[in-house]
């Protein structure tokens, strides 16, 4: 929670939409409404996977601002986009555990921050905020350090995560797993696959801010397109 000294600070300091540049402490109306929510439901594997939109245009530049350029001030806006996400993945559930994958230390350090297990936690205020009882549940952990997954292959990418998660405890009740951005998939099913041997049940899927994929074939990312691994 910002303090309102925080505040009165930026005022004198001079604050702005991470996006454009207007003068806020926020993203702006203007660019909040250019990137509104427009969730898909892919098929990944034997899994669901909501996302709020393609990894393209202002919700690229918002993600990357968001997950490179460190603007906390869009927090609030991702998580309505994960919200979004999981709503439309949900169905009529109304109760349900909120599972972060698991960080890297590498990303950690680099972001300063656990960024996904952040966003789930204002993933959940915003979907009790609409009368959804979503509690977040970090019970993945990391058995070993995953390679940076950017340049990897498809094949290389699952073959990098194969078993790399444990779940510390199945959470109770219905489950969604949650991440920043969808890329091939096989960080999602590893993180179901180990809730699926704790006993997790029922999981009712996954869901991401964005997805770098257009239709069935991955988009290729670019080495500064911020799509680096967790
Ligand atoms: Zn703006």
């Amino acid at each position: 929670m910002r303090g309102w000294w925080q505040a009165a600070a930026d005022l004198v300091l001079g604050v702005c939409c991470p996006l454009c540049g207007a003068p806020g402490l926020h993203a702006c109306r203007a660019c909040v409404t250019a990137i509104a929510p427009d969730p898909v439901l892919l098929d990944v594997g034997d899994i669901s996977v909501a996302v709020a939109g393609v990894h393209q245009g202002p919700r690229r530049e918002a993600l990357l601002a968001w997950k490179v350029g460190g603007a906390a001030s869009l927090d609030p806006l991702m998580a309505h986009h994960l919200a979004a996400a999981v709503v439309s993945l949900i169905g009529e559930t109304s109760s349900l555990a909120l599972v972060p994958v698991p960080s890297t230390r590498r990303s950690r350090r680099e972001r300063g921050r656990d960024l996904v297990t952040d966003l789930a936690a204002a993933t959940a205020r915003t979907l009790v905020g609409v009368g959804v009882d979503a509690q977040v549940r970090p019970v993945l952990r990391l058995r070993r350090q995953t390679r940076d997954q950017h340049a990897l292959s498809r094949r290389e990418r699952a073959l990098n995560v194969a078993g790399s998660m444990v779940a510390q405890r199945a959470p109770s009740g219905p489950v969604v797993v949650v991440d920043d951005v969808l890329t091939t998939g096989s960080t999602l099913l590893e993180a179901v696959r180990a809730l699926a041997e704790a006993g997790a049940f029922p999981i009712l899927g996954a869901a991401a801010v964005v997805t770098a994929q257009a239709g069935s074939s991955p988009v290729a990312s670019h080495p500064d397109d911020g799509l680096r691994s967790r």
